[in-house]
């Protein structure tokens, strides 16, 4: 495969300013491969990062390429990889660990203490290292899996974001035959519902507000608007006043904590995938958590799961196309992040493909 010297990447500038110009491809290191990458959804966190509101953590410096949800094609191969072969198509992930810390040694590496220490050999592409808005990128094989035949592209831009929902199911569990409730009716909470259900799960809830709500008409038993009625309430009725065995907040939105803590059952589970803004900040019922042993499971990142969710969607288990309403080539990146952010047209998930569709 011929690859050019140059590429197109939309660069960050500054704080809220970008633009989609030529840079240098870059070359695989020791472990790496060169990927040409081929779809990249936009994330909760990406309009964030490009605002640049935690400038100097998200993003380091500038000028900075963004972007995490990605599938493509490894088209170069580093010394020493084995594993991955030129033409191979490719799912992608944002945390790699240092490999050697305590954490990584867990197999906790998206816990990695070596965070932001790129020196070390940690990275997290998009956030602290450069992304995919970029036809190109090189990285760890350690963050790439292969991605099945009778999945797109498009489809394989979703294995991150499915990958969390994976990542907090695997530590609350799912009770099978059991109610599970998920807060917030985003991307991640309607793979929420989907998955539970693929894990065992016989009922599901959703609470959220009217336009979004919609979108998990065909996957909920339920549908909770907490826009006219109390979601606590209605969820304790709909339950007979059991609790659901699994809560899963996915909206980071003030008060929902409370209402995950509120809506299970004793002994229930609740996780915690929404990332809130800062100022969001909860007072929770302390002896309500201690006597109804309550358990909480902060989620964050997908270490080692992507392998499992391909698997679930290349087997229907977890279908994911129909999350993807949106797809926009590299240079109308303003317009696909404000359809993102505006969710224009029902937009859920927005794809960028910097090499045009996959025919
Ligand atoms: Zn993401
Ligand atoms: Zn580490």
């Amino acid at each position: 495969m011929t690859i050019p010297e140059e590429m197109d990447a939309l660069v960050l500038t500054g704080p809220g300013t970008f633009e989609v110009r030529k840079e240098p491809v870059p070359h695989p290191g020791p472990g790496e491969v060169l990927c040409r990458i081929r779809a990249i959804a936009i994330c909760g966190s990406d309009p964030e990062i490009i605002r640049g509101d935690i400038a100097g953590y998200w993003p380091p410096h500038y000028p900075f390429i963004a972007g995490h949800e990605w599938s493509g094609e490894v088209v170069a191969l580093g010394e020493g990889v084995t594993n991955f072969r030129e033409g191979d198509r490719v799912a992608g992930e944002a945390h790699k660990g240092c490999g050697y810390c305590s954490r990584c040694l867990e197999g906790r590496y998206n816990l990695c203490r070596n965070y932001m220490k790129p020196e070390t050999g940690h990275r997290h592409y998009g956030f602290t290292n450069n992304g995919a808005y970029a036809q190109y990128n090189a990285y760890s094989v350690k963050a790439i899996t292969h991605l099945p035949d009778n999945l797109s592209f498009r489809e394989g831009a979703l294995i991150d974001t499915a990958g969390i929902v994976a990542h907090a199911m695997e530590l609350t569990g799912i009770t099978p035959g059991g109610t599970v409730a998920v807060i917030g009716p985003g991307p991640i909470g309607l793979i929420a519902l989907r998955l539970a259900r693929a894990l065992g799960a016989a009922r599901t809830i959703i609470v959220g507000r009217k336009p979004r709500l919609a979108a998990a008409e065909s996957t909920a038993d339920h549908l909770v608007d907490f826009e006219s009625s109390d979601p606590v309430d209605t969820i304790r009725t709909i339950t007979g006043d059991f609790g659901v065995d699994e809560a899963f907040e996915c909206s980071g939105a003030l008060g929902t904590f409370n209402q995950a803590v509120r809506i299970v059952k004793r002994g229930g589970r609740i996780g915690l995938l929404g990332v809130p803004p800062k100022d969001v900040v909860e007072e929770l019922p302390f002896a309500y958590i201690v006597a109804n042993e309550i358990a909480v499971f902060g989620s964050k990142a997908n270490p080692h799961v992507a392998a499992g969710v391909l698997r679930l969607c290349a087997s229907k288990q977890l279908p994911i196309r129909d999350l993807i309403t949106h797809a926009f080539p590299l240079e109308s990146f303003g317009d696909a992040l404000d359809t993102f952010v505006r969710r224009r047209e029902g937009a859920l998930k927005v794809v960028i493909e910097p090499h045009g569709p996959e025919l």
